[in-house]
């Protein structure tokens, strides 16, 4: 069974994101998606609502599961026994980021492959930085990001 651990912030999850667990979801007979329950005081959103958005917004893909983990990527990939990490690639910006990270994982677990999928054109401008920006500004996100993100970003808005 291939297994496969798509790692990242996810704050918020964006259709750039549900994009790339799509495709890959296609490709792996189970796909987690790790919310990196990060410490870092610009996240918007607490690890506990951003798992909540993304389960919900990925929950038409029966193969795919939302968790949230601290520390190393490369030993949740093995308490996971996922074989391979998937990561999402928007344009040539990001592939530096992502050559540099995915060399540091085959330091860390030479076993691990690192699978960069690419994103539909339409979504290669999308990042989720930018639409907490359009949204903090009154901006409508509602194309850029699923419905329960676009949601609770307009609470926000609100309040
Ligand atoms: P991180 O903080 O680890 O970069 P992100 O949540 O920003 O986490 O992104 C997780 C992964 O998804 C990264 O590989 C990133 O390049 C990718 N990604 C982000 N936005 C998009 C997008 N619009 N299309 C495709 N991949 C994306």
């Amino acid at each position: 069974m291939r297994t496969a651990l798509y790692p990242g912030s996810f704050d918020p999850v964006t259709n750039g994101h549900l994009d790339i667990i799509e495709r890959a979801s296609r490709l792996f007979d189970v796909l987690f998606v790790g919310v990196f329950a990060s410490p870092r005081k610009d996240v918007l959103f607490s690890v506990e609502d951003r798992v909540h958005m993304l389960s919900v917004a990925a929950s038409k893909w029966p193969n795919v599961h939302v968790r949230s983990f601290a520390g190393l990527t490369v030993e949740c990939a093995r308490e996971l026994g996922a074989q391979v990490l998937v990561r999402g690639l928007r344009a040539v910006t990001d592939f530096e980021y992502e050559f540099q990270l995915a060399t540091m994982y085959q330091q860390l677990r030479p076993d691990l492959e690192v699978v960069c999928l690419m994103t539909s054109a339409k979504h290669s401008f999308l990042s989720a930085s930018l639409v907490k920006e359009v949204a903090k500004l009154g901006g409508n996100v509602d194309a850029f990001v699923p419905k329960v993100v676009a949601a609770r970003l307009r609470e926000m808005q609100t309040a």
